[in-house]
């Protein structure tokens, strides 16, 4: 009797040691190291947004996905999850800055900072790591490349704003793949020449697909916009553009052709700008745009088995929710009188086909409100700003404008009041965000962490 009872506790110690990584030899046996890592970053993307997307993608149908399951869903449940937090040095919320040059650099730092510590000390970067152990180097984003996300792996300065010096330490910088917008900043102001010095520094410097699908090795520097790249929902207006999924596509022909393998940081920079609008619609179309890049990169990793693929966000922007509400008799009259059902008489629970009006989306208020501002005065009526709008929507949203032209900010407030949401904010919240590690090295991503512990588990996945 009591020898079994020790030889339980013996089990249940070796359990644990097993569980805790408290046994190096059995965790060494247990976890093999990757050789190349692809870490995609939803710029933006809380839990909310993401939750958001999946159970659209669920309640709606959308022709992408007939089995109405989107690859992220599908991705998290193969991977494994952890939550992290993101503050910078006395303060609570963060920028994209603070956070990229947290998570590049594993240094605790401040909003606007990029690549150096909150001391403002440089700091060493997993890129810069990576190509001093002989790893290639790459970053895309469908931004603009000095934008601050990508400029936390690409650079080191003061201030985000630094856009001209961002640029030309990208270039003067030891990646192999930068492709983005912001071409402005590589050649404008006292840039002028940056490019051509780029040139001669072996950059192969490109502009649209085209040019992008020619180049084989080599370094590449692609900046297909003068500005930010656009939106998914613009996407069939730029047809020489590569989407994001077309660039990560190059990207890794190009990095994998390294035998010491590579390390490729990809920024879907569009949910954050559609998130700070306020408009679901084209959040969930930049969703669909990261999800379509989630396809190509997982089937990679998939296929080589030597990838570790890590998807998370910088910071939450938004934190877009639908909600219950009391409505008030003329909304009941309104709500029943277009078929939607309510429950105990005034309560509204949303009823599912909203999703598919968001769905439905093709352009965004942001750009149709300026327009609609730019015509005739006589003609900016009511009546055009929601036929106008509905252009957008791509079906009806009755915005119930009642005859009035709101501002920018109230014709926002009218649409997420018809979708039946409620946003916590314009900008960043300090909320709790999902990272999701597939492959080799992915154990070490469970549990609650902060995103400073980054670097530092990607070390560990490499085997450093
Ligand atoms: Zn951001």
């Amino acid at each position: 009797m009591k020898s079994k009872k020790y030889f339980l506790l013996l089990i249940g110690i070796l359990v644990s040691a097993v569980c805790t990584g408290a046994e190096p030899t059995v965790e060494l046996a247990a976890s093999p190291k990757a050789k190349n890592i692809i870490w995609i970053i939803g710029d933006g993307m809380g839990p909310g947004a993401m939750g958001m997307f999946m159970q659209g993608v669920r309640l709606t149908d959308l022709p992408q996905y007939p089995d109405k399951q989107s690859v992220l869903e599908r991705f998290i449940d193969a991977s494994v999850s952890g939550f992290y937090f993101n503050h910078t040095y006395n303060t609570i919320v963060t920028d994209s800055a603070g956070s990229a040059t947290q998570m590049a650099t594993g240094a605790l730092s401040r909003p606007d900072y990029v690549g150096i510590d909150y001391q403002g000390e440089k700091k060493v970067n997993l890129l810069e790591e990576a190509l001093s152990r002989g790893k290639s180097v790459g970053v895309i984003t469908d931004s603009y490349v000095a934008d601050a996300t990508p400029a936390g792996f690409l650079a080191h300065t003061k201030s985000r704003k630094d856009k001209y010096e961002i640029a030309r330490q990208t270039v003067q910088g030891a990646a192999q793949v930068v492709l983005g917008g912001g071409k402005k900043y590589f050649e404008g102001k006292e840039n002028k020449k940056l490019l051509k010095t780029a040139r001669k520094e072996g950059w192969t410097v490109v502009e649209n697909a085209k040019e992008l699908a020619k180049v084989k090795k080599g370094r590449v520097l692609g900046l297909f916009a003068e500005e930010a790249m656009p939106f998914y929902t613009e996407m069939d207006r730029y047809e020489q553009t590569p989407t994001l999924k077309e660039m990560t596509q190059k990207a890794v022909e190009l990095l994998a052709q390294n035998e010491n393998g590579f390390v490729l940081v990809i920024e879907a920079g569009k949910i954050d700008w559609a998130l700070h609008d306020q408009e679901a619609g084209p959040a969930m179309w930049e969703m669909v745009n990261l999800d379509e890049t989630l396809a190509y990169v997982w089937d990679f990793a998939r296929q080589q088995g030597n990838t570790l693929v890590y998807l998370n966000a910088d910071h939450e922007t938004g934190v877009p929710v639908f909600h219950y509400r009391h409505l008030d008799s003329e909304t009941v009259k309104h709500k029943s009188a277009q078929g939607e059902m309510l429950y105990s008489g005034n309560m509204d629970y949303v009823n599912t086909p909203y999703y598919q009006k968001i769905f439905d989306y093709k352009d965004l208020l942001y750009y149709v409100y300026p327009k609609f501002k730019a015509l005739p005065p006589q003609e900016q009526t009511a009546e055009k700003l929601q036929q106008m709008a509905d252009e957008a929507f791509g079906g009806h949203i009755d915005l119930r404008l009642e005859g009035q032209v709101p501002d920018y900010a109230g014709l926002i407030a009218k649409l997420n009041e018809a979708l039946g949401m409620r946003w916590a904010t314009d900008t960043h919240s300090s909320g709790m965000l999902l990272g999701v590690a597939y492959g080799p090295g992915a154990d070490g991503f469970s549990g609650v962490y902060h995103n400073t512990d980054l670097k530092g588990k990607f070390e560990k996945a490499l085997g450093w």
